[in-house]
């Protein structure tokens, strides 16, 4: 039965609500609550949705006086196949579960956002990417099959091929097509746990893309960190690293006796009273450039750790607060390739702007694949994130909003705070067909989030 009221964001920390949280101890109890306690409950006619680590940045795992069913206390691995290295586990367990477990017999995740402490379920939900999107495309592409408990509390297992309509609503769907409770995902096999990173350093927007076509071409991994206020000549200069994991034969001797050595522990914190106002224009401009400048212009084969190369900002634990109570936003979004003019023109906003983006991510995806509401498409990503105080940004977003459109491109939902309803249905053109299916799955319209709502999903 749903418990205390608890008051939720996501990792961005804006818009906070207040919901019953749920926090079942297996499937079981999880269609009990679908299927029978929820039924008669005056909080869940406000909806119902399900969370996991709470990493998507703003609301989606939130229901402002309705129920949320955390899937924390569903974080078993069921089964690991050491020689196939299929995994089945519940939705619960984190990426950085499926490390620790999987890397002693060489197995990593398929795919990995840039932090590992996201759920799997929450993983399918969004239907996430990684550096390595290129060859080996989104997350759905490795999950062989879910079990989901549709909104009257009716077990589903689904799989591409015997429910296709469930799984490409349900990947990338954010939550609102029921809750997973299991899946079975094929994951990587790797011949070390350290990664071979070349890092080039660019002079400008033409060279980044140039040496991130390039590399998408010879690395299974990589991506530019860029700097978003460089102006001019230096407009979207960038420090680009990709690699691929390490054979045994690259690791120094000492550490030949554990290739697969991984430690996630041992994090820094950001203490909660961090004063706000610290990452401003002048801050951000001074970091950028002297992490620009001390990177080196070209080197080859450095070994990182999954942590340094995947993770960076794992290292510090509650990074996010580091913005103040005021929190941030993120906004990323996908244009397809042909529109680099587009890309260009989307950094020249943000410098002019002076709008001081900390984390400036961009990347190329490959192929996108059927999910109605996946954000990756072939085309260029770029991910910035910005106080939330930043002047002007409201108008900031609204601009790159546009020039989105018109390039034919997306903003990506596990991020979004602040897309217009209408502007959303330009960019995502089988919406309709999304809310076909909840319609078709959730004929009583119990599954709802603040994001859905603000949405109209
Ligand atoms: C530092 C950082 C870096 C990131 N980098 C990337 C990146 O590189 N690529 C990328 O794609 N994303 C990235 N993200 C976003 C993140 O991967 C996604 O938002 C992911 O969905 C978060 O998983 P979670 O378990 O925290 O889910 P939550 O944030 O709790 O929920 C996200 C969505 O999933 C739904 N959901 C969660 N669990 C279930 C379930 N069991 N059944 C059904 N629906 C469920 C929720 O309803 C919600 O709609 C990043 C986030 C952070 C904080």
């Amino acid at each position: 039965m749903p418990g205390r009221t608890v008051r939720l964001t996501g990792w961005g920390r804006v818009s906070p609500s207040s919901a019953e949280l749920a926090e079942p101890a297996s499937a079981a109890s999880a269609a009990e609550l679908l299927g029978h306690e929820l039924l008669d409950h005056g909080a869940a006619r406000r909806g119902v949705i399900p969370r996991g680590l709470g990493r998507s940045y703003n609301n989606a795992a939130q229901c402002a006086g309705g129920v949320v069913i955390s899937t924390a206390r569903l974080n078993r691995i069921i089964d690991l196949d050491a020689a196939s290295g299929l995994v089945t586990c519940e939705a619960g367990v984190s990426l950085e579960q499926l490390m620790i477990a999987g890397l002693p017999a060489g197995w990593f995740v398929p795919v990995s956002p840039g932090t590992r402490q996201v759920t799997v379920g929450g993983a399918i939900a969004a239907d996430v990417h990684g550096k390595n999107h290129h060859v080996a495309g989104s997350f759905a592409r490795h999950v062989l099959s879910f079990e989901i408990l549709l909104p009257d509390g009716e077990p589903r297992t689904v799989t591409a091929e015997s429910d296709p309509a469930l799984f490409w609503a349900t990947a990338g769907g954010m939550g609102l097509t029921g809750l997973i409770v299991r899946a079975t995902v094929q994951l990587k096999q790797v011949a070390t746990s350290r990664v071979r990173v070349d890092t080039v350093r660019t002079a400008d927007i033409d060279e980044t893309m140039a040496v991130l076509a390039e590399h998408d071409r010879s690395y299974g991994y990589t991506v530019a960190w860029s700097d978003s206020l460089a102006r001019g000549a230096r407009l979207g200069r960038s420090v680009i690293t990709s690699g691929d994991f390490a054979g045994p034969a690259d690791l120094p001797p000492a550490d030949r006796a554990d290739p697969f050595a991984f430690r996630p522990g041992a994090r820094v914190g950001v203490p909660a009273g961090f004063p706000p106002g610290l990452i401003n224009r002048y801050t951000v401009a001074l970091a950028n450039e002297a992490w620009y400048r001390k990177a080196p212009r070209s080197r080859r084969g450095e070994l990182q750790t999954i942590g340094t190369f995947f993770h960076p900002l794992d290292g510090i634990r509650n990074w996010n607060r580091v913005y103040g109570p005021g929190g941030f936003r993120q906004y990323q979004y996908v244009l397809p390739f042909g529109r680099e003019a587009a890309v260009r023109r989307s950094f020249e906003l943000v410098s002019q702007a002076h709008a001081p983006s900390f984390v400036t991510v961009l990347k190329r995806f490959g192929e996108g694949n059927p999910g109605l509401l996946s954000f990756p498409m072939a085309g260029w990503t770029l991910a910035l994130d910005f106080p939330a105080r930043t002047p002007g940004l409201a108008g900031l977003m609204a601009r790159l909003d546009r020039l989105v459109v018109e390039a034919g491109g997306r903003v990506y939902l596990a991020k979004d705070s602040r897309v217009p309803p209408d502007v959303l249905a330009e960019m995502y053109p089988r919406l309709a067909e999304f809310a076909k299916l909840r319609a078709e799955f959730d004929p009583a319209g119990l599954l709802a989030s603040d994001l859905s709502r603000r949405l109209g999903l």
